[in-house]
């Protein structure tokens, strides 16, 4: 087994916590991040490319699947599709998470890597996002090891963590948190509605923390 890891990096709270844990662990980072179509997205590659940065991530693989997003029926990524709290059997996105691992899977092979880590936490609404279960990745594990010509392992080192764990972690790696955005529904701002914000928000309260977007966007407001 060689130092190399791939991560799926979106940029949210999770897999930035990812992204620190293995750099800690001095691996050679790899990261993927995919164009779904979703709303977010000039938000979400504005804090990964930063991220990357930070991190001194080796290479940042930026995979187009907008096609997905043209499929619509997700309000992740349908404009049509108003996400609130009430509607959140609409934050699944079909089939997502198993795209993005493809493709992940497909660049370990080629880069001769053994690990891809993803950012999936316990309890990650897994009553309506079927692909972000610890049956799932024991099931893709096997599938991975059937087809690829390598011994390829997927992990989520997060799997057994809530939200609240996830966000201790990350301040004791110095995670710069201002770089993480959570936010599903906005770009400039965080709605503070969608169930990405009010999950984030009701972490930052348990652990009596400020959310330094909130404050960004304050000192946007106010000109400070
Ligand atoms: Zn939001």
């Amino acid at each position: 087994m060689n130092n190399k890891i791939i991560i799926t990096l979106s940029g949210g709270l999770d897999s930035s916590t990812v992204l620190a844990k293995v750099f800690e662990e001095k691996k050679d980072i790899y990261a993927l991040t995919v164009n779904y179509g979703q709303k977010n997205w000039n938000k979400e590659i504005e804090n990964v490319q930063k991220l990357c940065e930070i991190y001194n991530v080796k290479e940042l693989k930026i995979i187009d699947c907008t096609w997905l997003g043209k499929m619509g029926g997700s309000a992740v990524t349908d404009s049509s599709i108003n996400l609130e709290v009430k509607n959140d059997d609409k934050i699944y996105v079909p089939f997502r998470n198993t795209i993005i691992l493809s493709a992940c899977i497909a660049w370990a092979e080629i880069l001769n890597c053994d690990l891809i880590y993803t950012g999936s936490i316990n309890g990650d609404a897994e009553d309506i996002c079927y692909d972000n279960t610890k049956k799932y990745y024991q099931i893709l594990n096997m599938l991975v090891k059937e087809a690829t010509r390598k011994n390829i392992k997927i992990e989520a080192p997060l799997i057994n963590f809530d939200k609240k764990e996830v966000l201790e972690l990350a301040i004791s790696l110095n995670v710069p948190l201002e770089y993480t955005w959570s936010c599903v529904i906005n770009n400039d701002y965080p709605c503070g509605k969608c169930f990405s914000c009010l999950d984030r928000k009701m972490a930052f309260n348990m652990l009596n923390q400020t959310d330094p977007n909130y404050t960004k966007v304050k000192e946007k407001k106010y000109g400070k």
